[in-house]
């Protein structure tokens, strides 16, 4: 029986799929050097021929797309004319002010591709009942993008949108999907909404979940405290998602569970050190992205600040294609301390495991002789100034180091912790001198 939405490509050997990636890199290109102001500029200024290069490992020669190019330029990103376009999406800047990305009816059918594709890598099929749990309108991609996927499996969603645990029950027991793609920390929310209200949510239609936004696995792919606090309480099959708008593409986990596939028809993925050089398979990059097929904004080398490690070894699943362990952090937040290297994810992960800290906020700040200090805002509801030695023994046994704490009432690192305004939770401060 062949699956639909199973790319043969993506159960070729790995040369294969690297002499298929090549012909795509070719065709990325000449339709950027035709199509795109910035590119053409960029190819201009740096004598880039592009017939030549026609490999992957060509790809060194060019330089790499950043966030404030993007923020910068951002029109002379478009390939299209404005009348091509059907769909605006932003994304936050580095720089304060939002990128925008011009989707054209092309993109949106490569966008519904990707999500089909995906959505079979973890198990789905035309047989699901997918609850989604996240945003579908306020200009993101992410929520539009799984609708369209669902639709194109065949499955079926029901939009819920994000937040409101009442509503998202109401709905798990009118409509009895077997799914909900959701982020992993609002999962923890709703299995506390239901127990505070006696819902079984045990013996609920609920069967998987596919997780966006947040990793569920530790860099040895186990799962980390938000994966196994959520695996505890509700034994639901989890499926970790990464991906970006800029992407325009996603790296899903199959039934194995250990690291999110690339689609090779859709993108190419680089992973760079900080010179822009690839890294070995075992050591820590930066991924970086060409995307394939893209009508309205194609990038080309884009540099997305997200550091993970990537695998190539084969899967049980029957995939061949390059597989990327969880985000470790955002290259800009690394944190180099007592001669280790940081990143606040790690932190967060022993932070979510002390049962008696209800908040908190890691703060980074350059100390008087010039490195960085990490200081950590403790806040409970429970008096524990007594627990500061043990919250660092909990960080001497995970990464060998401790960090400066403050204790603070539960309250006011809530408040700053989730601004009324934002859209996101605060976690993390950098105070660091540039
Ligand atoms: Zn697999």
């Amino acid at each position: 029986m062949t699956v639909p939405f199973f790319p043969k490509i993506e159960q070729e050997s790995s040369a294969e799929i690297f002499r298929y990636q090549n012909d795509k890199l070719q065709e990325a290109l000449s339709y950027l050097n035709v199509a795109s102001p910035f590119y053409k500029d960029m190819f201009r200024k740096h004598s880039i021929d592009v017939s030549k290069i026609n490999t992957l490992g060509h790809l060194v020669h060019i330089p790499v797309t950043t966030k404030v190019d993007l923020q910068t330029r951002n029109d002379d990103f478009v390939c299209v004319p404005k009348n091509k376009i059907i769909d605006y999406i932003t994304t936050s800047g580095t720089l304060g002010d939002p990128v925008t990305f011009a989707m054209t009816d092309k993109d949106l059918d490569r966008l519904a591709y990707n999500e089909a594709i995906s959505f079979t890598c973890a198990n789905g099929s035309d047989a699901d009942v997918y609850q989604l749990m996240t945003t579908i309108d306020r200009r993101f991609m992410a929520g539009l993008a799984y609708f369209l996927g669902i639709r194109k499996l065949g499955a079926s969603v029901v939009r819920v949108g994000n937040g409101i645990p009442e509503l998202q029950w109401d709905t798990i027991q009118r409509i009895k999907p077997n799914a909900i793609i959701a982020v992993p920390s609002f999962i923890l929310k709703i299995i506390e909404y239901a127990e505070q209200r006696g819902i079984d949510y045990k013996s609920s239609s609920i069967q998987k979940a596919v997780c966006i936004g947040e990793p569920l696995r530790k860099h040895d792919l186990t799962l980390n405290t938000l994966g196994r606090k959520i695996q505890e309480k509700w034994p639901l099959k989890l499926y970790s998602t990464y991906a970006s708008t800029e992407m325009g593409s996603s790296f899903t986990e199959c039934e194995e569970g250990i690291g999110g596939h690339h689609h090779p028809e859709l993108i190419i993925v680089e992973f760079l050190d900080d010179d822009n050089n690839p890294v070995k398979e075992g050591e820590l990059g930066e991924v970086t992205v060409t995307t394939l097929g893209v009508e309205g904004m194609p990038l080309l080398r884009f540099k997305t600040g997200d550091v993970c490690h990537h695998y190539t070894n084969p899967c049980h699943c029957g995939r061949n294609t390059i597989r990327l362990g969880p985000v470790v952090g955002r290259k800009n937040q690394m944190i180099k301390y007592k001669g280790t290297t940081l990143f606040p994810p790690a932190l967060y992960d022993i932070l979510d495991n002390i049962d008696f800290i209800s908040s908190y906020i890691v703060e980074v700040y350059t100390n008087e002789i010039g490195t960085d200090e990490i200081l950590i805002h403790v806040g409970s509801k429970a008096p524990v100034e007594d627990r500061e030695k043990d919250i660092k023994d909990h960080f001497r046994a995970k990464l060998r180091v401790a960090p400066l704490i403050t204790f603070k009432p539960h309250d006011e690192i809530s408040k700053i912790q989730f601004p009324e305004s934002g859209r996101k939770s605060l976690k993390f401060i950098d105070n660091r001198e540039k």
